[in-house]
């Protein structure tokens, strides 16, 4: 086929243009990037010639080769591994699968200039290229196939593909260095950045070494008098130990670090590793990492590097799905089994009990890895907590089998934190009041919106912790989480209050039950004018300042869970709440009054339908008739404004 130009999707580009635009201080990494593509690559054909065994030509030892050559100002990063074919070639190099690239660009055009971290949340990969090279070139030819292709692009918005040849199969990188970069022909340089980022990589990585050495003869005793010859070598610059095969005693932080970025393909350190070798009834070895940033994208993110599976020393692939439950996605890591069969299909994954062993042995790590940072490094608990916190709680959801531990581990604002702090449950507990069965919630959008319902009030009056559920999972998390410690939770927006507990409250129940028979005529009343929008009218025991607000009852659906489903496109069927009145309330005393003068007075309605739109607004939700809602508001301002003005006459 013949040479073709084309233009990169615009994400490329602009990913481009960041990426050569200094997105990195640190440019070394991308032999990183491209001696980690190399290495998944070969990864790839050791994988798939377990059933095609010809892919693999048995004299051929499979590498990663660095060519820098001086003459040509070029460095070329080889690999013998599955190589691309042309529609692999474009879709890969020109084109970005990740889900979110959009959003996430936009993003990074804002934070960039003041956190290039940023980025590491998001592999640029090979286009890491472009950070030091005008220049690259990759000719690839896919196992199996007698074609290669050459891709090429000087990253300035297009990129070209053409027919090439290739002696065997695999990809070559060709970068044709910047004026300023060619440092990188070095043979200490590349020695160097290798050891550092690409230790451990499992295929030999190799550059040829020139000396100059005295010839020997035949006794390999030099030959004094003669001149040196110059001797080339392949000489391996990694020591290819498997990590998590190490002792952990022989690794270092930074190895364990830089693997982690290697199988991750995330640029930040991780916050913490488990790295442990199960004995007994199975045996497996696992080295797992809690990243220490969510990606921008984890809860839409369908495509993923998550536990990596070996068998006997050979990859199998890099999300295992069947590791790791969905509520733990975020870890990331290596588990080598020798138990399994090598030739393993999703299929027998899904099945396989051994799997399921090991899935279990590793959650009950990582929950026992959380729980000692809880209670020997909060501050780092809590980093975890904030960035993965919505994406764990979903546990309290699916793994019931963990539910105690999981309970544990859960925390919340409440009523009695400053914003941003948060409250295990047991320390809810410990706190409670004396007499407390319940342990109460809230749920709402943030903690802004619900310190100022009026659900709160009562609580807040009495010195009553409330704990306070603002992550939309929540709402889930309290279906499953219905009782800890033998004290049961509690919306405060549903159904019955009960405070006899509190010790010198006002004696709010008891007023309550005089109250109900004082608005008793009343209370049916209201509740015939707006039949068609609640459920029932009550007289409040949990309102201090506000006139009214709405309730469920106890199993009803919350006002916030609505909002959610309908944010999810779901539809919520209208549930009819309970008005509640505040007895105390000034405006409640005017309208029993007016109610027992003339039940047929017009403006009572009116105030009644005020008192149901009053509740609406301090839950945040829409009214009904703003129109009407206003010029009753209008009413109300000019007979008041006249008296004021009247009076001072
Ligand atoms: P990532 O490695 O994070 O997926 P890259 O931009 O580095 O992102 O690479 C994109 C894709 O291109 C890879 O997922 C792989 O399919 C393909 N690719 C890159 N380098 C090679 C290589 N040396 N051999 C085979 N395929 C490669």
């Amino acid at each position: 086929m013949a040479k073709n130009k084309k233009k990169f999707k615009t994400e490329v580009q602009e990913l481009l243009n960041l990426v050569i635009h200094s997105l990195y201080s640190n440019t070394d990494i991308f032999i990183r990037e491209l001696v980690s593509n190399g290495s998944d690559a070969i990864d790839k054909l050791r994988f798939e010639s377990l059933t095609k065994p010809d892919l693999i030509d048995k004299d051929t030892s499979l590498k990663i080769k660095i060519i820098p050559d001086k003459e040509s100002n070029t460095l070329t990063i080889s690999d013998n591994g599955i190589g691309m074919t042309r529609e692999e070639i474009e879709a890969n190099l020109g084109t970005i699968a990740h889900s979110g690239t959009r959003a996430f660009l936009d993003q990074l055009k804002e934070s960039a200039t003041e956190s290039p971290d940023f980025i590491g949340q998001f592999g640029v990969g090979f286009y890491a290229s472009f950070m030091v090279a005008d220049n690259v070139e990759v000719i690839s030819r896919k196992a199996g196939q007698a074609s290669a292709v050459k891709w090429e692009s000087t990253g300035d918005g297009s990129y070209s593909v053409d027919d090439a040849e290739k002696e065997s199969c695999g990809t070559d990188v060709i970068l044709s260095l910047k004026d300023d970069k060619k440092d990188y022909l070095e043979e200490w340089t590349i020695k160097k950045i290798i050891k550092l980022y690409s230790d451990f990589v499992e295929y030999p990585v190799v550059m040829d070494i020139s000396r100059e050495e005295t010839p020997t003869d035949k006794d390999g005793k030099e030959i004094k008098d003669t001149e040196k010859v110059t001797v080339i070598e392949e000489e391996t610059l990694n020591s290819m130990k498997a990590i998590w095969m190490r002792p952990k005693k022989d690794v270092k932080d930074d190895e364990y670090n830089e693997f982690y970025k290697h199988i991750s393909h995330d640029y930040t350190d991780p916050l913490t590793k488990i790295h442990y070798l199960a004995e007994g009834a199975i045996e497996f070895r696992a080295l797992l990492y809690l990243p220490s940033k969510a990606p921008y994208d984890q809860f839409t993110r369908d495509e993923r590097k998550g536990v990596h599976l070996y068998v006997k020393r050979i990859f199998i692939m890099d999300d295992c799905k069947e590791l790791m439950p969905e509520y733990l996605r975020f870890v990331k890591g290596v588990v080598e089994s020798n138990d399994l069969p090598l030739n393993v299909s999703r299929e027998i994954l899904q099945e396989d009990v051994l799997l399921k062993k090991i899935q279990k042995s590793l959650v009950t790590k990582v929950l026992s890895t959380l729980k000692d940072l809880k209670d020997k490094k909060l501050e780092d608990y809590l980093k975890f907590y904030k960035e993965f916190g919505p994406v764990f709680k979903e546990g309290m959801h699916f793994d019931f089998a963990n539910k105690e531990k999981l309970q544990e581990l859960i925390m919340f604002e409440s009523s009695k934190t400053n914003s941003g702090e948060l409250v295990p449950l047991k320390e809810y507990l410990n706190r409670m009041q004396s007499e407390q069965k319940e342990i109460y919630y809230i749920s709402g959008e943030n903690r802004d919106a619900i310190e100022h319902s009026p659900h709160l009030e009562v609580f807040k009056k009495n010195d009553v912790e409330v704990l306070f559920l603002t992550d939309p999972i929540d709402e889930w998390v309290t279906q499953s989480l219905t009782e800890y410690d033998g004290k049961k939770l509690k919306a405060i927006d549903r159904g019955d209050i009960d405070l006899d507990f509190v010790k010198d409250k006002e004696k709010s129940e008891k007023t309550a039950k005089s109250d109900d028979k004082k608005y008793k005529d009343l209370v049916g009343h209201i509740k015939s004018k707006l039949d068609e929008l609640v459920k029932d009218v009550k007289v409040s025991a949990r309102l201090t300042d506000s006139v009214s607000c709405l309730v469920n009852d106890e199993f009803g659906t919350s006002a916030h869970m609505e909002k959610i489903l309908k944010a999810m496109n779901q539809d919520a069927p209208p549930t009819k709440r309970i008005l509640e009145i505040n007895p105390k309330h000034p405006v409640i005393k005017v309208i029993l009054t007016m109610f027992k003068n003339d039940k047929k007075n017009k403006k009572l309605n009116d105030y009644i339908e005020l008192l149901y739109d009053q509740a609406l607004i301090t839950e945040g939700a829409p009214i009904k008739n703003p129109l009407k809602f206003n010029k009753l508001i209008s009413e109300l301002m000019v007979f008041e404004g006249k008296k004021l003005t009247e009076n001072k006459a």
